[in-house]
């Protein structure tokens, strides 16, 4: 998404260690008009699909999840919290992911009361990486029963194995800027063009 991609280009920081910054308009400071452009791209990416319910995890994928829900008929938008330690009470899907930019692992918990059988889910996240976030919120879609009808992430890092792992298992993944290589010393990104593997 060109949109994205210029802004990422225009307002992004590439830091050591693979991390992309994008505080001042994703993260932090959120630009409300290209989070409306974002959500309507994923409406056009994902338009055959009977999208009932969207998941996403919390605190970055909240924004873009409910801007994103307003193109899909305000399907309600349902947060994975994290939670360092937690006492079950039976009520609640839980998983265990892997933090890419804290490092630690962290409990994560979506109540049984707002995802089941009948939904039909489209998965949100700002970036995928490895892909243990989104590992994590396929286990809960699939402990409850739900279907998955795709995956919308705003940023992938190509040179990272999240994405093709989850295409090699047949998800529909969508993102909307695939970063396939950046530089910290030269500020240089690269991102993959349409058609590109
Ligand atoms: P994964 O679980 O795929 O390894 O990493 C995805 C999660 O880590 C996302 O939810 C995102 O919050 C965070 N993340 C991974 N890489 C980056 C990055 O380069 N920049 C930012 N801002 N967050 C990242």
């Amino acid at each position: 998404m060109k949109l994205l991609e210029d802004r990422i280009q225009r307002d992004g920081v590439v830091k050591a260690e693979g991390v992309l910054k994008v505080d001042g308009f994703l993260n932090h400071r959120i630009d409300i008009e290209l989070l409306d452009a974002m959500g309507a791209e994923f409406k056009r990416l994902f338009a055959d699909a009977p999208i009932n319910k969207i998941l996403t995890i919390e605190a970055s994928g909240i924004g873009i999840a409910c801007m994103a829900a307003r193109h899909f008929d305000n399907a309600p938008v349902v947060f994975a919290k994290k939670a360092q330690s937690i006492n079950l009470d039976g009520e609640m899907y839980r998983t265990r992911i892997q933090s890419f930019t804290h490092g630690k692992v962290f409990d994560v918990i979506v109540s049984k009361k707002f995802i089941g059988p009948d939904d039909h889910v489209l998965i949100i996240d700002d970036f995928l990486a490895n892909g243990c976030a989104l590992n994590g919120l396929l286990e809960i879609v699939e402990a409850a029963g739900a279907t998955v009808e795709g995956i919308g992430i705003a940023v992938e890092k190509g040179f990272q194995p999240g994405g093709a792992s989850l295409r090699e298992r047949g998800y529909h993944l969508e993102s909307l800027a695939i970063v396939d290589a950046m530089d910290p010393t030269t500020g240089q990104i690269t991102f993959r063009q349409a058609g590109e593997p």
